[in-house]
């Protein structure tokens, strides 16, 4: 039984397991058209698709928010930027699947890209269907077909999506698929799916590469964790710095990739930095996520905020202890109540010598909590930085230009940020990361070179 996490008293349709089999066998059959429609149709089906997601975007973004208990305006906002990224993907398109011919060649040739066949998509939690949706399009406008599995926390929302987005184009070129691990296995390990593209946990991707590496010709982009570091140089803006930390923290209940869960620290700031972080902390309580005040809604799962109870349980220089929450009055101020997966914001100091072997310094909490260590140089800073199995993204806050571009030279990771908080991705630029962060670059502009093969063709004259 599923029940909104927000609100355990509101029990969520149970949603029930498709067939995979049937789905794959669907797309494949409608792979065979599809592939052969001009980018001009493929663009006039997608902006059809846009439209009438833009036409239900209020149930979409109120479906997220009690499903997944994401506060209504982040929720609002997640669905504003799938409705742009259909005009994104489509620059993508025109730009990355133009031919093109090498003229320092000896022979007459053209440069082409070309559909892979039936791509599967799966989706996490935290963006159900913006970062499922980024994938979905740039496949569909590559020629190829898509099954989208969501997660199952977002299982009716995402089915309402698909409904949309399926209504847009001829029969089996786009379809959802309900399910869990068992329907995601079953899916990534068809032989008729070509392309995979993946958004969720490091153990998850693991176990899809796994299914997959005895087909080296399939195609899978994984986009997974991270454990993002902001590094605050001793000539920071120390206000800017914190409001940018406290943001990237509690964001989506630190249930973001991109979130800052470690701050590295100049020692001889440190004092300053921990009494802005303590009282800007200090002042999040976690609310109604139906409500447009809420900036912390709950956890996703019973067991999300047991995690987070043991991890708040450990022995340490707590400065923020955080606290597991099992109900909040609703709205603010009043005495009614909503029982629900709630906590309050956590910050833990570390020294640099217990930091890097710490698992709350190393680990993925996937909930609003942070650690932070003094650091007495640049250097001792980004190793610190780059002491984790992660690379997704960083921050350096420093008035120094030039500062910033010699430590994001050292980052190991595929986002850095000057002065801006970590979680900052707009769909206009590229996103994704390295080591145990992914690969494939699935998140943002650019995706759609992946969702296709070169073909090279060259002519006696
Ligand atoms: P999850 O790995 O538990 O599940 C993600 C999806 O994979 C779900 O649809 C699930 O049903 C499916 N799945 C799980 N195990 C599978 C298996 N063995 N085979 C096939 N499918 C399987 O992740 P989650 O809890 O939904 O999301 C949180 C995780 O996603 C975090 O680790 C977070 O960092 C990561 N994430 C990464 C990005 C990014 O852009 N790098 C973005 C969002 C979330």
């Amino acid at each position: 039984m599923r029940y909104s996490p927000g609100d355990l008293s509101v029990r969520l349709p149970d949603i029930a397991d498709g067939d995979a089999l049937v789905a794959v066998s669907a797309a494949d059959k409608a792979f065979s058209e599809w592939r052969r429609t001009s980018l001009d149709e493929r663009i006039a089906h997608l902006r059809d698709a846009g439209q009438r997601i833009a036409a239900i975007k209020d149930e979409l973004a109120h479906g997220i928010t009690i499903e997944t208990g994401k506060p209504i305006t982040e929720a609002t906002a997640e669905v504003g930027f799938v409705v742009a990224k259909i005009e994104l993907a489509i620059a993508d398109a025109k730009r990355y699947l133009a031919e093109f011919s090498e003229a320092d060649n000896a022979r007459p040739n053209v440069v082409r890209r070309r559909p892979r066949g039936v791509a599967a998509v799966i989706g996490p939690f935290n963006f159900p269907i913006h970062l499922a949706h980024g994938a979905i399009v740039a496949y569909l406008l590559a020629g190829n077909t898509v099954i989208f599995k969501p997660s199952p926390f977002a299982a009716g929302v995402c089915g309402s999506y698909g409904k949309a987005m399926a209504q847009a184009f001829p029969p089996g070129v786009f379809g959802v698929v309900q399910g869990g691990v068992a329907i995601g296995q079953a899916l990534v390990s068809d032989p008729r799916v070509r392309s995979i593209c993946f958004t969720g946990s490091v153990n998850a991707g693991r176990a899809i590469a796994r299914a997959c590496v005895d087909d080296v010709s399939k195609d899978v982009a994984l986009e997974l964790g991270g454990k993002n570091a902001a590094i605050v140089c001793g000539d920071a803006d120390l206000d800017l710095a914190a409001t940018a930390i406290v943001d990237a923290a509690i964001a989506t209940t630190g249930q973001r990739c991109n979130s800052t869960s470690r701050v590295l620290v100049d020692s001889a700031v440190a004092a300053d930095l921990i009494d802005r972080l303590r009282s800007a902390l200090a002042q999040i309580a976690p609310g109604d996520p139906l409500e447009t005040a809420t900036r912390l809604g709950p956890l996703i799962s019973a067991e999300s905020a047991d995690r987070f109870a043991c991890a708040i349980a450990l022995p340490g220089d707590w400065l923020t202890p955080g606290q597991r929450i099992e109900s909040i009055s609703t709205p603010i101020g009043t005495a009614a109540t909503k029982r629900g997966h709630y906590v309050t914001p956590a910050l833990l100091r570390l020294t640099a010598d217990e930091a890097p072997s710490h698992p709350l310094f190393r680990d993925e909490v996937f909930a609003p909590l942070l650690t932070i260590t003094s650091t007495t140089a640049d250097a001792q800073a980004i190793a610190l930085s780059n002491a984790t199995p992660f690379g997704l993204t960083a921050s350096v806050f420093t008035r120094d230009a030039v500062r910033f571009g010699a430590m994001a030279d050292e980052l190991n990771v595929g986002n850095v940020y000057h002065d801006l908080p970590t979680t900052l991705s707009p769909g206009t630029l590229p996103f994704g990361g390295h080591a145990n962060s992914g690969n494939g670059h699935p998140g943002g502009r650019g995706f759609i070179r992946f969702a296709t093969d070169e073909q090279v063709i060259q002519r006696r004259e």
